[in-house]
């Protein structure tokens, strides 16, 4: 029995009818009264407070950060469907400094907690119950908190200062139409259909494409090159002068409550293997008859099939694939569909890339996704539901507690992208589909993880030199560098990619954020070489990571599954499969 699922808008009907609609004032208002409850505890909050009035004012609280998440979702949901909506863009711009006089009027709470003495805190995180990681995570920032004031005066200037910035960027960035001349057709294309192009199967026009991306960034490139030194000179006036981090990632590892040595050691491990990629681009150099790829050619497919899958074969793929492993991870995938939260259209305006926004325990999350067909976009697709899944699996948790911590944040989705690729293997009858898939395997494993690595490598260097006076020009250059030691001499590197940097949103949205890619794909690896080895004894394990959700610190979870982080050969061990990988595709002869 075939079922056809459609290509459609998501519906955000389940949050609010529109931006004008008597819901949302209503909200609007609720949230208001609910605001005024947590303020009225205020003055209960000294060292006498009982275990279970503790659990009474964060339940309240909850209720709170859940009506709020909803009008805040609604605001991004609506400018990420249409970013040139007049109407969207001023209510994003609303709801972001609702969310800062929220927090502003009620961070009096975590400021208190804060500064309780450690034997205080203990005795009351004792009865926090499913609260409790939410409490330990805040008292991590106890030694880079500042007064209530200045908090307060950093989060009203940071909406209109480095949140405007990176609100600005977003709102270049998304305006830029690309055109591409594609067999005596000029085109007029979003990024997102443009990056299609660079894995097409034509030399020329993946080259094509990626002079098109640079043309278009590089005409802006002082300008967002500005941005992004405002960013940086920001982040580190915040982070490190005023709340004493040692460095500009230190911050975000400690978001993360991940230690600094172990993202160390994992940045290290990738530099320290970069040669297995210069081998497989060598491979790949061999299969597309040529004596060296160029950086152009990094996703080029190695066969002329442009294999295609309509909309509704790849969800049936999909689904297929995550009920193999696991019946709940297909249902749950399910929801999502069947409830109209999957927003999977082609348009223009529409924000690139793809991501899943979880509102709330209560709220099936929400997916975009821009579908065109090409079995990188099914990859996508079930990556996105692989976060669906990670979402709804801890939907029994509190609002607070419920969003797996960044370096977990990719667990579920990137397994279900390999759930796929293993079901393709062993179903599609092509001989070269085979290949195919170990190409693409590895193409991803360069893009999730080496990439996001040397991005992370750039940024540490970047945030450095802009503190010396570094300029625009010198930023580029020292990204030029980064590319070298990345690729070595196992490609040919042109000069258009000096400018990549100020292409790359993750580093003006959320520095520092990409190294959890490569920190989640290459746990991945592992914890699916021990699929392949345990079976269901593992399932039962990794769904024990997946319930876990941000209900602890994510050493600790992954400790429980027994996955040692702070092991090097944890993450050689990442690297030994990929290596696995390329030795199968190297057996495969070559036709003449
Ligand atoms: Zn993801």
């Amino acid at each position: 029995m075939t079922e056809e699922y459609v290509q459609e808008k998501w519906s955000l009907d389940d949050l609010f009818p529109d931006i004008d609609s008597p819901e949302l004032q209503e909200a609007s208002k609720h949230l208001e009264e609910k605001v005024k409850v947590i303020e009225d505890v205020r003055p209960k909050l000294t060292e006498e407070l009982t275990q279970e009035e503790l659990l009474e004012i964060l339940a309240k609280y909850e209720e709170l950060i859940r009506l709020l998440r909803r009008i805040v979702s609604y605001g991004h949901l609506r400018f990420a469907e249409d970013t040139q909506d007049q109407a969207a863009q001023t209510y994003l711009g609303q709801v972001q400094q609702l969310t800062a006089e929220v927090d502003n009027r009620t961070m009096f709470f975590s400021l208190w907690w804060k500064a309780l003495e450690d034997d205080v805190a203990e005795d009351l995180l004792a009865g926090a119950g499913d609260y409790a990681y939410w409490l330990e995570a805040l008292r991590l920032q106890k030694p880079y908190t500042l007064t209530e004031p200045e908090e307060k005066v950093i989060n009203l200037k940071d909406v209109n200062g480095s949140q405007a910035m990176v609100n600005l960027y977003t709102a270049i960035t998304n305006r830029y139409a690309f055109t591409l001349e594609d067999n005596g057709e000029v085109k007029e294309l979003t990024r997102g259909e443009l990056s299609v192009y660079y894995r097409s199967p034509d030399p020329d026009l993946r080259k094509a494409a990626y002079q098109e991306l640079y043309r278009v960034y590089g005409k802006d490139t002082p300008i967002l090159g500005q941005i992004y030194q405002y960013r940086a000179r920001d982040w580190r006036s915040e982070l490190v002068d005023l709340r004493g981090f040692a460095s500009p990632i230190a911050a975000r590892n400690l978001s993360n409550n991940v230690p600094d040595e172990v993202v160390d050691a994992l940045i290290n491990a990738c530099k320290e293997n970069s040669s297995i990629f210069h081998r497989f681009y060598r491979l790949k150099a061999r299969w597309l008859g040529v004596d060296r790829i160029r950086r152009y050619d990094i996703y080029a497919p190695v066969t002329e099939t442009d294999k295609s899958y309509p909309f509704s074969e790849a969800i049936e793929m999909i689904l297929e694939s995550f009920n193999q492993f696991d019946e709940q991870f297909a249902d749950l995938s399910m929801k999502v569909l069947s409830e109209h939260h999957l927003d999977s259209e082609v348009r223009k305006g529409k924000r690139s890339g793809a991501f899943c926004a979880t509102v709330g325990p209560d709220l099936t999350p929400w997916v975009l996704t821009s579908y065109q067909g090409k079995p990188d976009n099914v990859a996508t697709l079930a990556h996105e539901l692989g976060h669906a899944v990670h979402s709804l699996v801890a939907n029994h948790h509190t609002a607070l507690t419920q969003d797996a911590s960044l370096p977990l944040a990719e667990t579920a989705s990137t397994f279900g992208e390999m759930l796929l690729v293993d079901h393709l293997l062993a179903t599609d009858p092509d001989p070269g589909v085979q290949r195919d898939l170990l190409f693409k395997q590895m193409d991803d494993a360069y893009a999730t993880v080496m990439r996001q690595a040397y991005f992370a490598d750039f940024e540490r260097t970047a945030h450095d030199m802009i503190k010396s006076g570094a300029a625009v020009d010198d930023l580029s250059q020292a990204y030029v560098e980064n590319l070298e030691d990345q690729f070595g001499d196992s490609l040919d590197l042109s000069d258009d990619f000096r400018i990549e940097w100020v292409a790359i949103p993750h580093i003006y949205h959320t520095p520092f954020y990409v190294y959890a890619y490569a920190f989640g794909q290459l746990l991945v690896y592992s914890l699916y070489r021990q699929y392949m080895e345990d079976g269901k004894r593992f399932k039962s394990r990794y769904m024990e990571i997946l319930s876990a959700g941000g209900s602890d610190a994510p050493v600790r979870i992954l400790d429980k599954a027994g996955v040692d982080v702070r092991s090097p050969e944890f993450w050689q061990g990442g690297f030994d499969f990929l290596e696995g990988q390329i030795e199968k595709l190297e057996e495969i002869e070559i036709p003449a």
